[in-house]
């Protein structure tokens, strides 16, 4: 049916390109650009054979528009999904603009040099994206992504209005090591590190790092302690759910993980800010990620697994009603399937999905928009289909 160019090649974009050649029908042609094109070459080598989608493979740096826009216009793609960093969000976005293509990310925009998101930044593309009767579908990963169609899903068969939703994001994985992270480390202990919040009756609560924990007895993993995040889809579903009192996002985490955490902040490690080592400008973070186990090597070693997924209350017919709907991805069967762990696994699914809905037609509304504006059914029905089934349960234990 049409052509998709993915942009990045690290973990999340392996398991979408995956997908992507399994999805055949929609997508007849695939162009794999990152800013390492070996890596884009090495994969298109594993997967010709498998499939009938057309590969072909580019070297760009996303962060220079000029050159995307040229490549962009050169392959002719309906579609570009982003999945290379949240540093190039807007950049991608202007080329897609500037090439007439639509758009799709995970995550969204960051500035490199603060350790801040929110969706303002991508929300004002709205009126030039649909002026240009393109759309630009944002965060269709796990959380956000799953977890704001679980929502639309949520508001269309369970509720008249819903009142509260409590996400929670459980990964009882185990890698064996000390200290490692399941996706960009950079990404993943900014995020981590910085100030919690909550959407309360109309506004955020702000929170210390780690300052409210929980404790959750997981389905098919177990009793694990969680906290409370600021966490991206909370800004855009208090702003799309009617009524909505409160969201709240939490998210397991292991004492030594914690531990390491704490000790590398301490000694500077996390920050951002550049520092003199040897006569050059060297970036903490950046340092610290070198170090770190690549969150692509840790698919072989993770045993265990994921449960991801939003509880919530509200009313349906004049009466109170909770329901938790939920995923459990296995580890070691994603290692099986793909090469991956499931954190690559339940990001890189979804984005397969939103970009496969944009291409063929069914969630193509020009402007920007976040997933749970968009129709719930044709998604749940496809993670069904590409190895992410959910469950609903009527009487879940609530999250005090
Ligand atoms: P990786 O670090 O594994 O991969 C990033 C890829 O992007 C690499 O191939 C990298 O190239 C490429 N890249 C980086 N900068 C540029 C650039 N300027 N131009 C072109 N390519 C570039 O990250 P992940 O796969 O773990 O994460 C990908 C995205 O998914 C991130 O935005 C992350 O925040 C998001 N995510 C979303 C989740 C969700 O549930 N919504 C959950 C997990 C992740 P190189 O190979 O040269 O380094």
């Amino acid at each position: 049916m049409g052509k998709v160019m993915v942009i990045g090649c690290g973990g999340v974009a392996s398991v979408a390109i995956h997908k992507i050649c399994q999805n055949d029908e929609v997508f007849t042609e695939l162009c794999i650009a990152s800013r390492t094109v070996s890596k884009c070459d090495a994969l298109k080598e594993k997967l010709e054979g498998t499939t009938k989608t057309k590969i072909t493979t580019a070297q760009v740096d996303a962060d220079d528009v000029e050159a995307l826009t040229e490549l962009i216009k050169k392959e002719r793609p309906e579609v570009v999904l982003n999945l290379a960093l949240p540093y190039q969000d807007l950049t991608i976005m202007d080329a897609c603009l500037a090439a007439g293509v639509h758009y799709i990310d995970t995550a969204n925009y960051e500035p490199e040099d603060t350790a801040k998101f929110e969706y303002k930044w991508q929300w004002a593309y709205r009126e030039r994206f649909k002026s240009a009767g393109l759309t630009a579908l944002l965060g269709s990963g796990f959380d956000p992504g799953v977890t704001s169609v679980f929502t639309a899903y949520a508001l269309k068969h369970y509720f008249d209005e819903i009142q509260t939703i409590d996400i929670l994001d459980c990964n009882g994985g185990d890698h064996g090591y000390p200290f490692a992270t399941n996706f960009n480390p950079e990404i993943n202990l900014r995020e981590v590190s910085a100030n919690g919040s909550y959407w309360e009756d109309g506004h955020w609560v702000e929170t210390k790092p780690m300052e409210i924990k929980r404790e959750y007895d997981f389905p098919q993993v177990g009793k694990k302690d969680m906290y409370l995040l600021h966490h991206e889809e909370i800004e855009s579903l208090a702003k799309h759910v009617p009524g909505v009192k409160r969201i709240r996002f939490f998210m397991t985490f292991g004492q030594s993980y914690l531990t390491h955490m704490k000790c590398l902040e301490n000694v500077g490690m996390l920050s951002t800010s550049p520092v003199m080592f040897e006569g050059r400008e060297i970036v903490p973070i950046q340092f610290l990620k070198a170090l770190l186990p690549d969150p692509a090597s840790l698919g072989p070693r993770t045993v265990g697994k994921t449960n991801i997924g939003c509880i919530y209350t509200g009313v349906k017919d004049g009466k109170e009603r909770t329901i938790y709907i939920y995923n459990v991805c296995d580890h070691q069967a994603c290692y099986k399937e793909l090469g991956s762990q499931a954190i690559s696994y339940t990001t890189g699914v979804p984005a397969m999905i939103g970009a496969a809905l944009v291409a063929n037609g069914q969630w193509r509304k020009p402007g920007v928009y976040n997933l749970e504006e968009m129709d719930p059914d044709p998604f749940m029905e496809m993670l069904n289909q590409y190895g992410l089934p959910w469950v609903v349960d009527e009487h879940p234990a609530t999250v005090e």
